[in-house]
């Protein structure tokens, strides 16, 4: 049963983690989808139309796209992965296909809402089949079309997905390798070069813990448990 489902960045990145998709993938292909514009969207209900249309008068089984992005940052999982495209011509068996929801001949791609949205997207579909920048393709390389729109650049597209890589894996958990090879969620971050870290976990895990009941507050004091390590 064809549909379409509404998910936070989080919640897709799940989907990318969970999901069997038993094709391989080699590219991203973006697209706009030029009507409807992004003016004319009005939620899950345009992804609705666009379905409706590919399966109605296209005689398609799903939508074609696999994920579409709305100009208000909504990301849509339409066709499941595992199951090719319909979205460019001789190129759907190991391709995933993502729509903007817009016009770029006459939209700016840089004012688009889902611009940052879509980035992300594509960003975690890199990572999920570990594929570089250049397997992010433009429709408009295979078929005599200007999608996904002459405003947009490729190159300039490519460099805000990296970007947005980039930021991802600041602001991704890490873990500490210690000695003993044991591991350590403590929950660290790094900004701007610097590593922050939850120090409670840290130390409990080393075998201490953190005195909560002196006095002297601007001091930190930590107690070796017994028997611990
Ligand atoms: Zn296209």
């Amino acid at each position: 049963m064809a549909s379409e489902r509404e998910v936070d960045i989080e919640a897709f990145r799940a989907h990318l983690a969970q999901t069997s998709v038993g094709r391989r993938i080699d590219e991203v292909v973006i697209h706009h989808t030029w009507r409807p514009t992004a003016a004319e969207y009005r939620g899950i209900e345009t992804v609705r139309g666009v379905r409706r249309y590919h399966m109605g008068v296209r005689g398609w089984s799903d939508n074609g796209y696999h994920v579409m992005v709305g100009p208000d940052g909504r990301v849509f999982l339409c066709r499941p992965l595992a199951r090719s495209g319909a979205h460019v011509s001789g190129r759907n068996a190991h391709t995933v296909g993502v729509a903007m929801i817009a016009n770029f001949d006459s939209e700016e791609p840089w004012e688009y809402g889902g611009m940052r949205a879509c980035c992300r997207a594509v960003a975690a579909l890199m990572e999920r089949f570990d594929l570089p920048p250049k397997a992010i393709r433009f429709h408009r390389e295979f078929a005599p079309k200007t999608c996904p729109g002459l405003k947009l650049g490729l190159a300039a597209f490519r460099n805000a997905v990296v970007e947005t890589v980039a930021e991802a894996s600041r602001m991704r958990p890490k873990i500490v390798l210690l000695p003993e090879n044991a591991l350590i969620d403590c929950r660290a971050q790094v900004e701007d070069g610097v590593t922050r870290v939850d120090l409670r976990a840290l130390v409990e895990a080393l075998g201490y813990r953190i005195h909560d009941h002196l006095q002297d507050q601007r001091k930190l004091y930590l107690e070796r448990l017994t028997g611990a390590m």
